[in-house]
């Protein structure tokens, strides 16, 4: 997802974080991927008060479906710990 830079009209995108992947897995790296800094390449982070309102809607319903993503993710983990290979 990316989204346009309210101060200078360049790229936004997210947030990535190597660290946030290693330590959680992929619940974590959707985790900081919802709740994570926006970043402009030229200004650095946005604040998502910033974004007009309609880009922020957007943000909010991207922000959803990472979070289910990352629950599903959850999901399957447990459901894949909770098949007992001994029987
Ligand atoms: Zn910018």
């Amino acid at each position: 997802m990316a989204y346009v830079c309210p101060r200078c009209g360049g790229k936004v995108s997210r947030g990535y974080s190597r660290g946030a992947q290693m330590t959680a897995g992929l619940v974590g790296a959707a985790f900081y991927a919802a709740f994570g800094p926006f970043q402009c390449v030229k200004c650095g982070r946005i604040p998502k008060s910033e974004f007009p309102a309609d880009v922020q809607a957007r943000m909010v319903r991207g922000t959803g479906l990472l979070i289910l993503a990352g629950l599903a993710a959850l999901a399957l983990v447990i459901w894949l710990f909770s098949l007992n290979p001994s029987n």
